[in-house]
């Protein structure tokens, strides 16, 4: 079970890929999350990426393909994986598309302005999981449900960088979405609902192909 999530940032690609991943016991993968370990831990990588991320641009791609090569070649993966946040751009997907078949490409649809809102009101832990301070709160306030790390909000949501990686999703995300569409793994799902409604909606298209 190879799975992708896409989405404007905001749209839930987080949240569901890790209902995904605990539901069908698949690695997730999040290329952000692996951005935001390096930078913490100081490692070259992080210094390297950070330039892009704290801007919202996209990090380069030699550097992002190489780190989801060496990713899904564990061994962990061999049953599938839950991909979020690549491939952003044709070129990755290219990448991307040489290794390995996409079995479910699912674009978590919701306008810009619904995501930005929600965005406003993000909390997030190292662990990759996303909270909400009204919509999905965590049981302790400010603590992580499942890890029990600190939670914090991420430095690139603030509204420059929202807007930036809203219009490189636009620009760069969106074309990629054509190729999976054009392959018959596309699935559309509404956004715009309560999580686990999204989530049910996801499960639908995943029990019909399994
Ligand atoms: P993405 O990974 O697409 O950027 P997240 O999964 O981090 O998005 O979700 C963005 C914010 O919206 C988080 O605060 C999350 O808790 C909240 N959220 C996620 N899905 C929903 C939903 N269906 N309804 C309301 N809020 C949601
Ligand atoms: P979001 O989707 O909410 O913008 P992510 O957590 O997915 O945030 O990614 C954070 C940052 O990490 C991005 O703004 C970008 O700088 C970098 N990044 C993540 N995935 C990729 C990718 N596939 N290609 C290039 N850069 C990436
Ligand atoms: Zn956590």
């Amino acid at each position: 079970m190879r799975i992708l999530v896409f989405g404007p940032q905001g749209s839930g690609k987080g949240t569901q890929a890790e209902l995904i991943s605990r539901k069908y016991k698949l690695p997730y993968i999040a290329t952000g999350d692996i951005f935001r370990f390096h930078l913490k831990s100081g490692t070259e990588l992080g210094k390297k990426a950070s330039r892009y991320t704290d801007a919202g641009e996209l990090v380069p791609d030699e550097i992002t393909n190489e780190i989801v090569k060496s990713r899904i070649i564990q061994p962990d993966c061999v049953n599938g994986f839950v991909l979020d946040g690549f491939p952003r751009n044709i070129f990755q997907a290219k990448f991307l598309n040489e290794m390995v078949e996409i079995d479910w490409a699912f674009l978590i649809d919701l306008a810009d302005e619904k995501a930005i809102e929600r965005l406003k009101d993000r909390l997030a832990c190292k662990c990759g999981l996303s909270y909400h301070l009204l919509n999905n709160p965590p049981k302790v306030a400010g603590i992580c449900d499942k890890c029990g790390n600190k939670l914090f909000i991420r430095e690139d949501d603030k509204p420059e960088a929202i807007n930036r990686r809203l219009e490189i999703y636009h620009q760069e995300t969106e074309p990629v979405i054509k190729i999976y569409q054009d392959r018959g793994v596309l699935y559309k799902i509404n956004g715009d609902q309560e999580i686990k409604k999204v989530f049910a909606d996801i499960e639908k298209n995943i029990s019909l192909k399994k």
